[in-house]
């Protein structure tokens, strides 16, 4: 399905009414306690946007993934912040795919109303980091049960979602024939499994993020856990993969709008040596400059998603964008800080808190080193350097 960008116009204007509810002094409040923007979480849920790619059979608004993007987008150039609840709009995309009819007819309405907060994504685990198929979590089958031990890491928004897809070893993979083989998808329910096998502790980070990392000690789960077929569940999460990029590349166009805005904005009233600092070539020229890499990476996030949504394939695609988009923010962070001067650097101004959010998008969820090796082999059939 596409979606004629002038159809988008409504939805955006419900996120711009929405998070003018929430300005710079309520996102520095919350980053300043490091605490979970609960009300924001909640406005989003209640809006409905969040159901935005579940299906209208299953309660959702059965949008494309165009229109996802362009929400996400918008809700950053508000200087809002997507990373809370990003999450339930795409991590079910899983179960959509995967699960059983059983699975999505008892998970995904419930998804879609933000009933059933599904917000943890249990991939990345410390000794394994990129390398995916090193993962040691493993989940092994007892009767009607899987018994999980290991522990995963950055596995973000854990303490504020009810429900965890988990990436575990159901079969070691020295016993397998191909390492991307024995590895199984497992939808959790947290709220069960707190207390009895999970623990979650918080990481500090420079940012406010709700990230953790996440202890299993013989968690018992039942088997109608399992999404998909046992041992399939590397391709499941691959297949997950080109959504969430082109989604994260969304929020760094936002962010990359918000940062020229602000610089312009600056520029045109911050007055030094009696004129307008934007008056100078060498403060417009970054701004000029940052615009337009943000508006480059945004026709390549856009080609992207137009792909996605006619069902083909778009893994070039979605790994340029975000690497692109990614980078374009963090040069437009830049700037803006320099074209703020010393002002770049108080709170009151949000242009740093906007910096310091931003910079994690080279690194997460895919860093960048790692989508030019994918290029390198998989575009320009350059060897495997790994
Ligand atoms: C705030 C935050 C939130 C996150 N949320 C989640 C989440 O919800 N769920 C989840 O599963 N994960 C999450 N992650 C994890 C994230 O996806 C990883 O941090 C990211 O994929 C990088 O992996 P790593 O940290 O293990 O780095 P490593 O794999 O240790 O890599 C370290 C550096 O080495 C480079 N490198 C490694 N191998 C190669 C190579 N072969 N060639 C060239 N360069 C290489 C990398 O590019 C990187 O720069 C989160 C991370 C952060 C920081």
């Amino acid at each position: 399905m596409t979606t004629e960008l002038h159809d988008l116009e409504p939805i955006l204007e419900t996120v711009r009414k929405l998070c003018a509810d929430f300005p710079g002094a309520y996102w520095r409040e919350q980053d300043r306690e490091r605490a979970y923007p609960t009300a924001f979480v909640e406005a989003m849920t209640a809006s409905g946007l969040l159901g935005a790619l579940i299906p209208e059979t299953y309660g959702g608004s059965g949008l494309p993934l165009t229109a996802a993007a362009a929400i996400l987008e918008e809700v950053h150039a508000c200087g809002a912040n997507a990373a809370a609840l990003h999450a339930q709009m795409y991590t079910m995309g899983t179960v959509l795919r995967h699960g059983s009819p059983a699975q999505k007819s008892q998970y995904l309405p419930r998804i879609a109303t933000g009933e059933l907060r599904l917000q943890a994504f249990g991939v990345t685990e410390p000794t394994a980091g990129t390398d995916t198929t090193s993962i040691t979590t493993r989940a092994e089958r007892r009767g009607d049960t899987y018994v999980i031990n290991g522990q995963k890491v950055w596995t973000s928004r854990a303490e504020h979602s009810d429900l965890m897809i988990l990436l575990a070893r159901t079969t070691p993979k020295d016993q397998v024939n191909r390492k991307t083989e024995g590895l199984s998808v497992f939808l959790v329910d947290m709220r069960e499994a707190v207390g009895k096998g999970l623990t979650i502790k918080p990481i500090r980070t420079m940012f406010n993020h709700a990230t953790t990392e996440i202890f299993f000690d013989n968690l018992v789960i039942p088997a109608s856990s399992l999404i998909g077929e046992e041992g399939k569940g590397f391709r499941y999460i691959l297949d997950g993969m080109n959504a969430e990029r082109i989604l994260i590349a969304s929020e760094c166009i936002g962010d990359g709008r918000w940062f020229v805005e602000k610089a312009s904005n600056y520029a045109r009233e911050r007055k030094v040596f009696g004129r307008p600092i934007g008056q100078n070539q060498g403060v417009q020229f970054p701004i000029a400059r940052a615009y337009a890499d943000v508006r480059a990476a945004k026709l390549m996030t856009c080609e992207a998603a137009r792909l996605y949504d006619m069902g083909q394939p778009a893994g070039e695609e979605a790994n340029i964008a975000k690497m692109l988009a990614s980078e374009a923010s963090w040069r437009a962070a830049d700037m803006c800080i320099q074209t703020h001067g010393g002002f770049g650097f108080a709170e009151e101004y949000d242009v740093e808190r906007k910096f310091r959010e931003t910079r994690l998008y080279q690194v997460a969820p895919i860093s960048t080193n790692l989508i030019l090796s994918f290029v390198a082999e998989h575009v320009l059939h350059l060897p495997r350097s790994y």
